[in-house]
């Protein structure tokens, strides 16, 4: 077994703690990892869930794009300001052609 390293791409012994060309450390992105992981998956049902709730029941989405841009991770806040848009953009159409049911 090797570890690859994550900088320059050289291939070092399982056992480095340094990669042996650059220094950089091996097992710095290792623990980083599990931790990401789990995070992403949760954050994907998360958005799946969002963008249906966000279609379907709009304050439901309003709710969940706002969870996902304050507390989500900076690479799907994105998706948190889409809801938010498919969101407003159902409530108002919601709104609208209620009105138009009244008339
Ligand atoms: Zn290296």
């Amino acid at each position: 077994m090797t570890k690859k390293c994550e900088d320059c791409g050289t291939l070092n012994d399982e056992h480095s703690e340094l990669c042996e060309k650059c220094g950089t450390s091996l097992n710095s992105n290792k623990s980083i990892s599990p931790e990401s992981e789990s995070m992403s998956m949760l954050t994907i049902i998360l958005i799946v869930l969002g963008f249906i709730f966000s279609i379907f029941f709009a304050l439901i989405g309003l709710i969940m794009s706002i969870y996902l841009l304050i507390r989500g991770p900076d690479r799907v806040k994105i998706f948190g300001i889409i809801m938010l848009i498919i969101s407003l953009i159902n409530m108002i159409a919601g709104a609208y052609l209620g009105v138009i049911g009244i008339i």
